[in-house]
């Protein structure tokens, strides 16, 4: 799974932004971009190779790559396919098992391939009591 460009994010992104207020998007990126791996670069230092995704919710358009949640919970707007934990062992992303050599197939895989899988969060939630 390869992040996109910044240009192809820019070019696939929702109209508006995708929080309402800074308070929800600084509550989601802590509980998303904050642990992955692909914006440590702009914690570390290094802005410019920071996520591009981010820098597109920057911009006030909601990337195609964030899917809305259902209900509202602050920090938990959208699940981002492109999210991989800092501690993930990567760096191979699971990927479809290769057509085995000289196997005929009935039309090409490529148009087919999701740029990123289909995501459910197994991080640990904790339950709160009421
Ligand atoms: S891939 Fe998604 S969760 Fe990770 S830094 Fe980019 S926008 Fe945030």
């Amino acid at each position: 799974m390869t992040l996109p460009t910044y240009e192809e994010a820019l070019a696939k992104a929702r109209e508006g932004s995708p929080f309402s207020n800074s308070t929800e998007g600084e509550c989601w990126m802590e509980n998303n971009c904050e642990q992955c791996v692909h914006d440590r670069p702009a914690r570390t230092g290094n802005p410019a190779d920071g996520c591009p995704l981010v820098l597109v919710a920057y911009l006030d358009k909601t990337p195609a790559e964030w899917m809305r949640n259902e209900g509202f919970r602050l920090g938990d707007q959208y699940t981002c396919v492109m999210f991989r934990p800092e501690d993930d062992p990567g760096p191979d992303e699971p990927t479809p098992a290769p057509d085995p050599p000289g196997q005929l197939t009935l039309c090409p895989r490529e148009p087919y391939e999701r740029p990123g899988r289909m995501y459910v969060d197994i991080r640990p939630v904790e339950a709160g009591v009421r």
